[in-house]
C-alpha cells in the first residue's frame, strides 16, 4: 500500500506550484468557532460545494489537512471533460439509458459551471482553451464512427468523427488512426482555479483553515456535528466530507469502500517551436483510446503536459524517464528535444463501480468523494448537487444513489486487484498493436 502523507504539507513541485499566479497561505485553526455548515477538504469536491454554499447565503467554514488543492485537485492534466470515470456505455449497462441521459445531463452543467466561475470571478487560470480529440491507437472506423452515432443520437454530445489524416495532421505520429473531437470540452490551470475558487469562497464571507485535520466527528447531543481539529473545534450544523483517499479514520465506512491509485503527469522543458509544430501541431487536449492511455497537450510556453500510467506502488524514482520514453514512443521525431522539467505522481480514489460516491449517511452528515482519474467535471457536479440539496432541498444527488452505497471495496488487497488488471489491459493493448 503506498504510504498516506502525514499532514500538513505543502505544494509538491509541480508546473502549476511554480506557475501560480498567487500562492496565499491560509492560517490554522486555532481556536473553537461555531458556523453553519464545515466542508472537510479543500480540493475541487470541497470548493466547489463551498462556493455552491456562499452563492446560495450559507455560513460555511472549509478546512484542510494540508493545501488548498494539495492533492489531485492541484496535480491533474487539467482536461475538463464532460462524464465521469466510468465510461457511458458501461453506465448504461449499470444503471440504465435513462439514468444515464440524467447523469450526462448533470455533467455538461457541472462542466458549464466551471466556465461559470471562471467568468464570474475573473479567475486566471488560461488557457482556457475549447477542443479534446480522442484518437484511435487501432484501425477501426467503424466502431468510432458507432461511438460517435450512439453519443450524438442517445445523449445529445456534439462529437465529431475525425479522419486519421485529420488526426495525423494534428498528431503528427503514425501511432494513430481516426479518431472523435469533442468542442465543448477544454482545459485549464487547476491549481489556479483552485486559488480563484478560494477567494471567491472568501469573498463571499466564507471562511478558509489550511493545515487543520478533521480528526474526529462528534453527534452533538442538540444535533448537528462537533468536528475536532487538533487546535480547535468547530461546532455545526452540517458537515461535508470531501476528503477523497485521505479520509482514513474520520470515516471508516468511506475509507473502506474506495481504494487508492496512482497517476502520473511529466512536464517538458520548453521545446523549440519549429519541432514541436512537426510533432504535436494542435493547440488541443489529445488522449488515445487504450486502457492504459496517454493523455497529453500544449502548455503556453512550449512545452508539453504529458499524463498517463497508473500504479499502486507510488512514485518510481525513474518517473521522469518513464514519462519521456513513453512520449518518444509516439512522437520519435522529438528525439534529443525532450527534457522533463517536471514529473510528479497524484493519488486517485476509486470504487469498485468507478463512479462518484454522493449522499448523506445520517441527517446533516455529507459525502462528496471517490471521483477517480476523472473528476475535474465531476467534482463541479458534485458540489452543485450536495449544495444545492443542503440550501434547497434539491434531490438531484439522489443520481448517485446507485454509487453511493458505500459497500467494502475489498480493503488491502484492492490495490492489488486493481494493479493486475491495469497489467492485464496493458497486455491487451499491446496484442491490439502486436495486430495492427
Ligand atoms: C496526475 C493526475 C491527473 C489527472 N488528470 C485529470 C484530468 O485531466 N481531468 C480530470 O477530470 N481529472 C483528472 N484527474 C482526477 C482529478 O484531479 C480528481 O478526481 C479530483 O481532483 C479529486 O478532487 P477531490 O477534491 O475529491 O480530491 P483531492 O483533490 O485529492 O482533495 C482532497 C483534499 O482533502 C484534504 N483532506 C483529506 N482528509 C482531510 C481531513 N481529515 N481533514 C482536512 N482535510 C482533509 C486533503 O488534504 C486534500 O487537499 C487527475 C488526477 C491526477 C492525480
Amino acid at each position: 500500500m503506498p504510504d498516506l502523507p502525514k499532514s500538513p504539507q505543502n505544494y509538491i513541485e509541480t508546473y502549476y506550484r511554480d506557475t501560480l499566479h498567487t500562492n496565499e497561505q491560509r492560517e490554522a485553526l486555532t481556536e473553537d468557532i461555531d458556523t453553519d455548515i464545515c466542508v472537510i477538504g479543500g480540493g475541487l469536491a470541497g470548493l466547489s460545494t463551498a462556493v455552491g454554499l456562499v452563492e446560495k447565503g450559507k455560513q460555511v467554514t472549509l478546512i484542510d489537512a494540508n493545501r488548498i488543492g494539495w492533492g489531485a485537485s492541484g496535480r491533474n492534466g487539467g482536461y475538463i471533460a464532460k462524464g465521469y470515470a466510468q465510461g457511458y456505455k458501461q453506465l448504461t449497462k449499470m444503471v440504465g439509458l435513462e439514468h444515464t441521459k440524467q447523469l450526462h445531463k448533470l455533467s455538461t452543467h457541472g462542466r458549464s459551471l466551471i466556465k461559470d466561475k471562471i467568468d464570474r470571478y475573473n479567475i486566471d487560470c488560461g488557457p482556457v482553451r475549447k477542443g479534446v480529440l480522442g484518437v484511435s491507437w487501432n484501425n477501426h472506423p467503424k466502431k468510432v464512427q458507432e461511438y460517435i452515432d450512439w453519443m450524438q443520437k442517445d445523449l445529445n454530445a456534439p462529437l465529431e468523427y475525425w479522419s486519421t489524416e485529420q488526426v495525423r495532421d494534428a498528431c503528427k505520429t503514425k501511432k494513430y488512426f481516426d479518431g472523435f473531437y469533442s468542442p465543448e470540452d477544454y482545459q485549464f490551470h487547476p491549481l489556479n482555479y483552485v486559488h480563484g475558487l478560494a477567494k471567491a469562497i472568501e469573498d463571499q464571507g466564507g471562511k478558509i483553515y489550511e493545515a487543520t485535520k478533521a480528526i474526529k466527528i462528534d453527534d452533538r447531543p442538540d444535533g448537528g456535528y462537533i468536528v475536532n481539529t487538533p487546535q480547535g473545534k468547530i461546532k455545526c450544523n452540517q458537515v461535508v466530507l470531501c476528503c477523497s483517499i485521505y479520509v482514513d479514520d474520520l470515516n471508516k465506512k468511506l475509507k473502506y469502500a474506495s481504494f487508492p491509485v496512482y497517476t502520473y503527469v511529466m512536464v517538458t522543458k520548453p521545446i523549440p517551436q519549429d519541432r514541436l509544430d512537426a510533432a504535436l501541431n494542435t493547440q488541443y487536449c489529445i488522449f488515445d483510446n487504450r486502457y492504459a492511455q496517454d493523455y497529453y497537450r500544449r502548455l503556453p510556453d512550449g512545452r508539453i503536459l504529458w499524463g498517463g500510467r497508473v500504479s499502486i506502488n507510488g512514485i518510481p524514482k525513474n518517473l521522469a524517464e518513464i514519462m519521456k520514453r513513453d512520449l518518444l514512443k509516439v512522437y520519435p521525431q522529438l528525439e534529443g528535444v525532450v527534457e522533463p522539467e517536471y514529473a510528479w505522481g497524484g493519488t486517485l480514489c476509486y470504487a469498485p463501480h468507478k463512479m462518484p460516491q454522493i449522499g448523506q449517511l445520517k441527517p446533516g452528515y455529507w459525502f462528496n468523494t471517490c471521483f477517480g482519474g476523472h473528476g475535474l467535471v465531476p467534482t463541479s457536479v458534485g458540489g452543485d448537487v450536495v449544495s444545492s440539496a443542503i440550501v434547497d432541498g434539491d434531490e438531484r444527488y439522489k443520481l448517485f444513489e446507485p454509487f453511493s452505497k458505500l459497500n467494502f471495496a475489498g480493503g488491502p488487497l484492492t490495490p492489488y486487484i486493481a494493479q493486475s488488471v491495469y497489467y492485464l489491459w496493458r497486455a491487451r493493448d499491446l496484442l491490439i498493436s502486436l495486430n495492427k
